[in-house]
């Protein structure tokens, strides 16, 4: 496997990454983790070298609850030091984010059925919100649609809009690497499929819009990078192009 183009670091169970722009010296954040990670995100800074001040965007892949909830920590002490990150995410995930609203994804495997359903009857309450609720994020953004609005900041980086595990779901391709949020997971027990999602057609169409685009490498937020082959292998009735 070729080098990786980003730098990546396990929070949790949830990959969150660092994108360098072209010059090194300002940085995507790609996803924050669970609301008590952000120190764990803050220790991943430092060990890559990179300040608060370098962090020009906060990119997130979706709106569930172990990507987002440490962004309001992270984000007042990154703010404290008078930066300003811009926030991101797809129009669809926006008001989740901003708001704070739990949402919790249908099951797509039998070893989840349980989780979502348990997930869905507690969000409302006490214990619910404090495992599953995210604090509000005001700062969040819409993507503008634009594949390369990233690009025109100077980072190499095309983001494309990546639907079926969230309507909003956004992935970013970087060299022919793509982090994919939860389009795919990478566990043990998961391989490549995820186990939640809200359509599965959408999915799989996202899959062939990574092979489509030239991806080699494939990193899931939960679970190591693969081969986009080994996924083409395993849905060989997919359309695939080439
Ligand atoms: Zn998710």
């Amino acid at each position: 496997m070729a080098e990786t183009p980003f730098l990546k670091q396990v929070i949790g169970y949830t990959n969150v990454f660092l994108i360098p722009n072209e010059a090194g010296t300002r940085y995507i954040l790609v996803d924050v983790g669970l609301a008590n990670d952000h120190k764990k995100v803050i220790r991943f800074l430092d060990h890559s070298g990179v300040s608060f001040e370098q962090i020009e965007v906060l990119f997130f892949t979706h709106r569930h609850y172990d990507h987002v909830q440490g962004a309001s920590k992270l984000l007042s002490k990154i703010e404290a030091t008078g930066a300003h990150p811009l926030v991101l995410a797809h129009t669809d995930e926006v008001p989740f984010i901003r708001d704070g609203v739990v949402d919790i994804p249908p099951s797509l495997s039998k070893l989840t059925v349980a989780q979502s359903a348990l997930g869905n009857s507690l969000k409302h309450t006490w214990l619910g919100q404090k495992l599953l609720g995210i604090s509000q994020v005001p700062q969040i953004q819409a993507w503008s649609g634009d594949a390369d609005q990233l690009r025109a900041m100077g980072y190499p980086v095309k983001i494309m809009h990546t639907p079926g595990h969230t309507s909003g779901g956004l992935s970013l391709m970087v060299e022919d690497h793509v982090i994919t949020g939860d389009v795919c997971f990478n566990f043990p027990f998961a391989p490549l499929r995820p186990l939640f999602g809200d359509d599965e057609n959408l999915l799989r169409a996202s899959w062939v819009a990574f092979s489509a685009k030239g991806a080699t490498t494939l990193h899931p937020s939960h679970g190591a990078a693969f081969a986009m082959e080994r996924l083409r292998a395993k849905h060989p009735n997919l359309p695939w192009a080439g």
